[in-house]
């Protein structure tokens, strides 16, 4: 049960300040142990091991907790659980298909949008997505240290046009507070700067994370928020979700999100009308809905059946306006991400 008290929101009586870094270590990362504790199918076994070694398995335990044991179709457990799909090789699928190594003026910094840059803060995330096209790198290599900082506030300084930097990764919310808040305090230098934005998965089944320590670091601030998380199903909006949520808007936050559409996962109407309620509920409203990435392993997500155009007319026809999302595509080479519908 939802409560109001003097120190902000609380579920059942407790307060949601419980360390994040505790449940992020509680991670699945065994096959076997994630098949036997949703009690699937012993078939599943050999396969989901092999394709762990393609990618290999994250995804934290209360996750788990959201799925429906015993079903190999749960939307939930689709997104995390290695397939033998995976090794299937399609001639149009790339290792790289949106050429993210070409708009690296360094390695860390992605600079394909006019005025807006993506910082690639930690190769780490808190889950493996099995659709994700970091799948087939190893980003520890490209992520931006400390020791880069200078680099970095030369090139934003020198490019008085960028006015928003993204904090994106890998998962930016697996860094510590402390690193937030000095990476922060260097941006605000940036005189142009008009927005901070984190792109972020994590919160979604660690809200914890979500604490007043890490609104502290931005009540200071000059910088605009923006948090845009990544849901993909309404049943991946917890009670605790739509607790953080609402505190986080009560902090400041612009609150967006942004999904995949996925084969089996939520490609049909009905299943992203509820996601767009339940979004609204915890104070998120949809942002971009994206065709999945023609990525090497992930082709068993594509919704080439789908019809996008009824699937978007639909939506419209059930949702007020603010809670239809927009379908786009990434393409190489363009000034923004392409709207479909
Ligand atoms: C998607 C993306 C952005 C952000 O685009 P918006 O349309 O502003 O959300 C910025 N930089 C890169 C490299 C991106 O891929
Ligand atoms: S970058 Fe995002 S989509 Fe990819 S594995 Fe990490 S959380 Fe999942």
């Amino acid at each position: 049960m939802l409560t109001r008290t003097d120190d902000g929101l609380q579920i059942n009586g407790e307060d949601l300040s419980a360390d994040w870094r505790t449940e992020l270590a509680e991670a699945i990362t065994d096959p076997d142990e994630l098949i036997r504790r949703l009690k699937l199918p012993e078939k599943y076994r050999q396969p989901a091991r092999r394709a762990a070694k393609l990618f290999p398995l994250k995804v934290p335990a209360r996750y788990i907790d959201l799925m429906e044991p015993g079903n190999i179709a749960d939307p939930l457990l689709r997104q995390v659980l290695p397939l033998g799909e995976e090794f299937h090789q399609r001639p149009d699928y790339l290792l790289d298909p949106l050429e993210e190594s070409e708009a690296q003026p360094f390695p860390g910094l992605l600079h394909k949008y006019k005025n807006r840059v993506l910082l690639i803060t930690t190769g780490a995330c808190a889950i493996h997505c099995r659709y994700c096209f970091r799948r087939n790198f190893s980003y520890s290599d490209q992520q931006i240290s400390s020791a880069q900082w200078p680099k970095l506030l030369d090139y934003l300084m020198n490019n008085t046009h960028i006015e928003e930097v993204i904090l994106s990764g890998g998962d930016p919310l697996m860094l510590a507070d402390h690193k937030l808040r000095k990476l922060l305090l260097q941006l605000e230098k940036v005189a142009h700067l008009q927005t901070i934005r984190i792109h972020s998965r994590l919160p979604v089944f660690i809200p914890s994370r979500l604490s007043k320590q890490f609104y502290d670091i931005f009540a200071q601030s000059r910088l605009s928020r923006v948090l845009v998380l990544h849901i993909n199903h309404a049943r991946e909006i917890s009670e605790e979700l739509v607790v953080a949520g609402i505190k986080t808007r009560e902090n400041g936050f612009t609150l967006l999100n942004q999904a995949v559409l996925l084969r089996g996962v939520n490609d049909n109407a009905e299943t992203q009308i509820k996601l767009s309620k339940n979004l609204f509920r915890a104070g998120i409203l949809p942002y971009y809905l994206h065709l999945p990435d023609r990525v090497t392993g992930t082709s068993h997500f594509a919704v080439d059946h789908l019809d996008h155009k009824r699937l978007m007319n639909e939506l419209r026809a059930n949702l007020p306006g603010y809670l239809v999302p927009r379908l786009v595509r990434e393409h190489p080479g363009e000034a923004s991400k392409t709207l479909i519908m």
